[in-house]
């Protein structure tokens, strides 16, 4: 068919059927946990996939600016080709406060669910199942629960964003627990690194967390000049991420076992 006006309604249907049948959705719990995924967005996007953002809680602890946290975002996003009417604040849209995810599962999973229905999903990324977060281990295990009912646990990856393993005081940053299994390592230029590092500058409202984040980020990837992922064992949310005392379990009073018998009450309720 030559390129003719009358054509273009019939390639943007093909190209809005392509986009329903290429989504990939990257799943966080907070506005800024992107930082730790950069290279995946953007190799995602040079794949053709549609990016799809979802952030599960509304990024709002401790006083902060729920609006402020997602224009940020926003921003970091938009310098990865992520369009704004793809990023999806549903935490901040039902009301999820940052930090209690974990007391909201059955709310952030049926509104997940509602708003993935018209996506055909074909990779899923999430943050690791690993002790650092309180959020970040219920998001996970959000996606893994939204994923088996989908039957599409194929399609699960994490990516680390900090923990406390075999760490007394301090933490490690974007390290895979080797109990997360095999991991695969994506490569990055010196240049591509040294630019996935600025974009914390998207996060003024945050710069006392990425003072503390950031030197460990920075050593990170610029001495291994790659970024992890591991698939997802679907049975590991039953266990504690790693032995010892995981860093959420150090920083506040939630512990694991909260954790792991909410997301049981979810899964009961589920079958
Ligand atoms: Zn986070």
């Amino acid at each position: 068919m030559p390129w003719t006006l009358d054509a273009l309604p019939v390639i943007s249907r093909i190209s809005m059927l392509t986009k329903q049948l290429m989504s990939t959705l990257f799943l966080f719990a907070h506005p800024d946990d992107e930082f730790f995924c950069l290279p995946i967005i953007q190799r995602e996007q040079s794949f053709g996939s549609h990016v799809v953002c979802v952030y599960l809680t509304d990024g709002g602890y401790n006083g902060q600016s729920i609006e402020r946290r997602k224009a940020e975002t926003i921003a970091a996003l938009d310098n990865y080709g992520v369009n704004t009417e793809d990023i999806h604040f549903i935490g901040a849209e039902v009301g999820i406060p940052d930090g209690e995810l974990h007391k909201y599962l059955e709310l952030a999973h049926s509104t997940l669910e509602t708003k993935c229905k018209n996506l055909s999903l074909q990779r899923v990324f999430l943050p690791a199942w690993e002790g650092g977060h309180q959020d970040h281990d219920a998001c996970h295990a959000i996606g893994v629960i939204l994923c088996s009912n989908l039957g599409l646990t194929y399609a699960l990856r994490q990516f680390s964003l900090y923990n406390g393993y075999q760490c007394r005081y301090l933490f490690k940053v974007m390290r895979a627990l080797p109990n997360n299994g095999p991991v695969e390592r994506v490569n990055v230029s010196l240049g591509s690194a040294l630019r996935y590092l600025g974009t914390v500058r998207h996060y003024p409202s945050q710069w006392k967390t990425w003072l503390g984040l950031l030197p460990f980020a920075a050593l990170q990837v610029l001495r291994s000049r790659n970024y992890v992922l591991q698939m997802v064992n679907v049975d590991r949310i039953k266990e504690r991420p790693h032995p010892g005392m995981l860093l959420y379990e150090r920083r506040t009073s939630v512990r694991h076992e909260d954790i792991a018998t909410l997301l049981g009450n979810l899964q009961d309720r589920l079958r």
